[in-house]
């Protein structure tokens, strides 16, 4: 691809994300609360002001507007600008990597509906220590039916064999992880492992295969280990008894799709 053309769909696909992100905000605070994704139309919490499209645009909006309600000027708070950048870079870094290392371009739609889930469930466990079942269960529908529809994401030509390893990939990381909470659960006499961390794993595999769920469990669970003692220095952190697992498995997840398989070939070198 000519390089001006290459820079010309990675805009594109920056753009498209940042319009995902929008509608991500929307889920991340509607859903854990049991609230309808569509009606009513967004407004301001305080004054009940409804949004116009001008002031919808994905990141120039929360700029122009200070990240304040323009009727109210109540404070908008920054996540909404951050979740709808982090969503179009990793969308536009997404496509980057898939392009240029020739992998088949379908891989993107796995690839963005785990970036989707794993944005959102991220957010919604480290604000309220939950997991919705509306997202996890949005990413097992959405990796079985993309398996069934681009079986090339999964380097297949046979649409029923995509969709049985999609299913199976679900079922085993689903159950060694609901294996681990029970266990868990009878080592420690209380909840180790949530069941939403269970079927975010689950849904992981749906989307992007066995190694890929079980690697972000592993790298997850290392930089839980790794950030906890940093994260008792944190007043709001230190009375939590648990450690909230959503946003460690969203970053092992993002580890697995930008280096899996750098990651795993350097550790089968070491192995040889
Ligand atoms: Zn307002």
């Amino acid at each position: 691809m000519y390089p001006q053309l290459f820079t010309f769909w990675c805009a594109i696909v920056f753009v498209f994300g940042c319009c995902i992100g929008s509608f991500l905000n929307v889920c991340i605070w509607r859903v854990p609360r049991g609230m309808s994704v569509v009606s009513p139309p967004s407004h301001c919490p305080k004054c009940g002001h409804e949004i116009t499209p001008l002031e919808n645009i994905p990141l120039l909006s929360w700029i122009f507007l200070r990240g304040r309600c323009r009727s109210c000027r109540e404070p908008i708070t920054i996540r909404y600008f951050l979740v709808e950048l982090v969503t179009g870079l990793l969308f536009a870094l997404i496509f980057l990597k898939t392009a240029a290392s020739g992998e088949p371009l379908t891989l993107l739609i796995p690839c963005f509906i785990m970036t989707a889930i794993l944005i959102c469930s991220a957010f919604t466990d480290c604000e309220l220590g939950i997991i919705p079942d509306e997202f996890t269960y949005l990413g097992m529908a959405g990796g079985i039916l993309s398996a069934l529809l681009f079986p090339s994401a999964w380097h297949l030509e046979s649409r029923i064999t995509a969709f049985l390893l999609s299913l199976g990939s679900l079922a085993a990381a689903g159950g060694l992880m609901a294996l681990c909470a029970v266990a868990g659960r009878k080592i420690f006499r209380r909840e180790a492992l949530g069941w939403g961390d269970v079927k975010f794993i689950a849904a992981a595999g749906a989307l992007t295969g066995l190694p890929g769920a079980l690697f972000s469990v592993v790298a997850g669970s290392l930089a839980g280990l790794l950030a906890a003692p940093f994260l008792r220095l944190i007043p709001k952190y230190r009375k939590r008894r648990t450690l909230r697992f959503g946003p460690f498995l969203a970053f092992g997840m993002l580890l697995w799709i930008f280096f899996g398989k750098e990651l795993v070939g350097m550790y089968l070198r070491i192995l040889n």
